[in-house]
């Protein structure tokens, strides 16, 4: 009995276009085309699983009146074309099986058509494709026997084989698949295309098919749509050939005729290398010196009519798409449509273009982009065409590629920068001491530590490139040299690169591209900024930091962490003899000497952010990391602050911790030294009149407490914070408008998050913390393992890296929850490494924080990633 035919899709003018997910992608693209009225051969899409229940007597029929041939008829033999269709990827997972249909009956009115050759070649290349498309043969047995075949004619090139020489390859063909099946080759036209359709459906699931799509991102058991199509020849008189046009620039994305085309081919033959096919574009002909004429200068007019069969159909499908093509005595015909493979820039500039044009939505266009990949426009890259001799992997810590001579100290990389040649630091891990090295290194290596480790958080926000936790170096700090798994040794001097983007370190220099901020980028960051609705500030730390901030349009700062101040040239000193004063008395005498630096930091940063909102936190880290460790540093400092080095050491050793992470830190230092506290405070309220003044522009700093766990902490420092502002009222006579505002990133600061929305202006989730105390997991340790962790899949991502729903997650909506029930109109930010994280992003959206913060570097994934986020919140 018939089948049921309804469910057979039309290629051609006058159909509707097919579906995708019922025809695969290959079919539903090219059915766009046809329904365009572009130049696409007549066919019919026939899904996989209605096979056997089917004559296709009506289909070949209605091929036939649309054609004027027909399979099989002697007079006017109609040729198909079988190919598989399916999601993309998966296609290509079959070859398709081209020429169907000749036979013994039809062959002479081909060769009357077309020539012996062409005719014989013809035939040759249907049992060939038949095999390798429908038996699932090896490609390379037909090679083979070509080889033989030019070998006895003594020819160098298949164009060269005569009309008898192809008529013998065709036999050694037929022979090869009768050895396959047992069986001769079908010579009725109508059992070739029964036995091609059977054939290709059992070689979709072979596991070898399998294999290949899911090596192509396909998946293994993807559907199967069988298209079958009038053949286009690609062979015979004037110009006829095979290939594939790209219409845009893969690298910027900018309308462009680039591909490859071969005369005389059929199917992509033109990138199978078996003949040199000729290039599309005449500027790459030239560019290339290349000797055989583009198409382009050959076929103008099939240049023309590819890029207007492009830019219709981007406008008709909302995307960019290469083509494969096949020109038929110099007429135009497309055979498959493929997403164009574009770099980040280029998608989105195509995504603005299209948006632009009214083929897609803003929306859609923002939707496309992932805010990840925009980190290629923000920092130099590797030159794609150069070549890389890898000596090292560890974890892409901070975006960027950067090359130097080694060194193995921060101060050598200072006096490197100071030469006018920076250098590349190498370090077994970094400390907050390092941070000008840091800061003067062209790029930063650690061989130990994880994507939070200090290295990996100063160094993104720097936007210094930088590669963390290479264990596969080793790193002599005595000796000074590095030394590859392969035993080579660098020493310093040697220049070596990083590829920060990608964790790879390599020997030598290697040729970057700067980055460009195209109108199109800044264009699709516009949008952005329309369409969101949570804030998007950064971390910033000094005013180059708000500079850099600024330039990628963050609405402020969302965390200054205050110590970085302090490692500045001169302040260190001035530091050390706080932190080594014996009495408060001896404490408060050098606060006074730190009062005017630190004030100078905050007037420099308040200019420089001109009255946008800053988030200032007071001191944080444990007072010993600005210590010095080594007994060579000690004696210096010692020289240098006259005191004995004993008294340094003594003092270090007084500081030192089991646990530096859960001790004596963030707010713990302003309950126990009220007085760094008040100086802070101080220092913050003078420079917001001094700023205020000189700009013109109110500064309104909202002051941060870091690490409290208690209510009764805030209480504390509030009160110091509110007699600072007081007591510099008093004496400028000039009152400051400024808030006070909690780091949640204890457990039980979640907890307690009502009592203290009660008594804070705004709360900020330091997340880098809060995941490091919820897991009970150290965030400088985590790398060792890390890797290993997301691998075996006991965590999905790096929970440092991505926000734990989960865990994380949940205890920050429970704090959001009871915070907002308390005081519902507190303000709600995040401030860890998370803030740069589209998922992350996402997760602040639904759980409705009002803003995020970030590394500078990152703030344009931020704006993208909270569009997107509002987007999915919309729909
Ligand atoms: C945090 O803990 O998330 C945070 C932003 O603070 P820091 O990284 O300085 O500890
Ligand atoms: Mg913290």
């Amino acid at each position: 009995m018939k089948a049921d035919t309804a469910r057979i899709g039309w290629i051609g003018a006058g159909h509707s276009p097919l579906p995708a997910v019922i025809y695969g992608t290959k079919a539903a693209w090219l059915s766009e085309a046809a329904a365009l009225g572009l130049p696409v051969p007549p066919g019919f899409a026939l899904p996989a699983e209605m096979l056997g229940e089917l004559d296709l007597v009506a289909e070949l029929d209605a091929l036939a009146a649309q054609t004027g041939t027909r399979l099989g008829d002697p007079s006017a033999p109609l040729l198909l074309a079988l190919r598989a269709s399916s999601d993309e990827g998966a296609s290509a997972s079959v070859p398709a099986v081209l020429n169907i249909g000749i036979c013994d009956a039809v062959f002479p009115a081909l060769v009357t058509a077309l020539d012996l050759r062409v005719a014989q070649d013809l035939r040759r290349r249907l049992i060939q494709s038949y095999g390798i498309g429908a038996l699932g043969m090896e490609g390379e047995e037909f090679e083979y026997a070509l080889y033989d075949a030019l070998k006895d004619a003594g020819a160098d090139a298949e164009e060269e084989l005569s009309a008898d020489a192809l008529a013998e390859l065709t036999e050694r063909c037929l022979n090869l698949v009768a050895a396959e099946t047992g069986e001769p080759f079908p010579d009725a036209a109508d059992q070739q295309l029964s036995g091609a359709l059977n054939a290709m459906a059992a070689a979709w699931n072979t596991p070898r098919a399998r294999r290949r799509r899911v090596a192509r991102g396909g998946a293994d058991d993807a559907p199967l749509t069988l298209i079958v199509q009038q053949m286009v020849l690609g062979l015979g008189a004037g110009n006829s050939g095979a290939g594939i046009a790209h219409l845009r620039d893969p690298d910027t994305g900018v309308w462009a005729l680039s591909g490859r085309y071969l005369a005389n081919a059929q199917g992509d033959e033109a990138l199978m290398g078996l003949r040199t096919p000729q290039v599309l574009s005449k500027a790459e002909r030239e560019e290339k010196r290349l000797p055989d004429p583009a198409l382009e200068e050959v076929c103008p007019q099939t240049a023309h009519a590819l890029a207007d069969a492009g830019a219709r159909i981007e406008a008709a499908l909302g995307d960019a798409f290469s083509l494969d093509f096949t020109l038929a005595n110099g007429d135009l015909h497309l055979l498959e449509l493929h997403s164009a493979r574009l770099s980040s820039r280029a998608a989105v500039q195509v995504a603005v273009d299209l948006a632009e044009s009214g083929a897609i939505t803003r929306e859609d266009a923002l939707m496309r982009i992932d805010p990840v990949l925009l980190d290629a426009h923000l920092h130099p890259m590797i030159d794609p065409s150069a070549k890389r001799d890898q000596i090292g992997q560890g974890l892409p810590a901070s975006p960027g590629a950067a090359s130097g001579p080694l060194v193995f100290s921060p101060g050598a990389a200072e006096e490197a920068a100071a030469t006018g040649n920076p250098a590349l630091l190498a370090l077994i891990e970094t400390s907050p001491e390092d941070i000008r090295g840091m800061h003067a290194a062209s790029g930063v290596l650690t061989v130990r530590g994880g994507m939070t480790s200090h290295a990996a958080v100063v160094a993104r926000g720097l936007g210094t490139p930088c590669v963390v936790g290479a264990g596969d170096l080793t790193l002599d700090v005595i000796a000074r040299q590095l030394t590859a798994a392969d035993g080579r040794v660098f020493r310093e001097g040697d220049v070596v690169t990083v590829v920060g983007g990608e964790g790879q370190v390599l020997a030598g220099a290697v040729p970057t591209l700067q980055p460009e901020i195209t109108g199109a980028f800044a264009t699709l960051m516009d949008w952005a900024d329309q369409v969101r609705t949570m804030g998007v500030r950064a971390n910033a730390d000094t005013a180059r930091d708000a500079d850099i901030a600024l330039g990628f349009a963050a609405r402020g700062i969302g965390l200054c962490r205050t110590e970085h101040m302090f490692f500045k040239d001169g302040h260190l000193t001035t530091m050390r003899q706080m932190i080594l004063a014996e009495s408060e008395a001896e404490r408060r005498t050098a606060l006074e000497k730190l009062l005017p630096m630190q004030r100078a930091d905050f007037v420099e940063l308040f200019e420089a952010i001109h009255g946008l909102p800053v988030v200032i936190r007071l001191l944080d880290p444990p007072l010993h990391e600005f210590l010095p460790h080594g007994l060579a540093e000690m004696e210096e400092i010692a020289a240098e602050l006259a005191v004995p080095v004993e008294k340094i050491r003594a003092r270090a050793l007084d500081l030192a911790e089991f646990n530096p992470m859960l001790g004596k830190r963030g707010c713990r230092i302003g309950i126990a030294f009220p007085e760094i506290y008040e100086m802070q405070a101080r220092a913050i309220f003078e420079a917001a009149c001094e700023a205020g003044a000189r700009t013109g522009a109110p500064v309104k700093p909202e002051i941060m407490i870091p690490l409290v766990s208690a209510v009764r902490e805030l209480e504390l420092l509030k009160t110091l914070i509110e007699e600072s502002a007081e007591a510099v009222r008093t004496a400028r006579n000039e009152m400051v408008d400024y808030t006070i505002g909690v780091m949640i990133e204890t457990p039980r600061a979640c907890l307690r998050a009502g009592d203290i929305a009660d008594k804070a202006d705004f709360l900020s989730f330091g997340t880098n913390d809060l995941t490091q105390m919820l897991y009970g997991l150290s965030r400088d340790d985590a790398g060792r393992f890390m890797p290993d962790y997301v691998a075996r899949e006991v965590f999905p991502h790096d929970p440092f890296h991505r926000i734990d729903e989960e865990g994380v997650g949940e205890i920050i909506r429970l704090a959001i929850e009871r915070a907002r029930a308390a005081m519902p109109g507190v303000s709600i930010g995040l401030c860890g490494e998370h803030g740069g994280d589209p998922a992350s992003v996402d997760f602040c959206q639904r759980a409705g924080f009002d803003y995020v913060s970030c590394s500078p570097f990152r703030v344009p994934i931020a704006r993208l990633a909270a569009a997107q986020a509002a987007i999915r919140a919309r729909r």
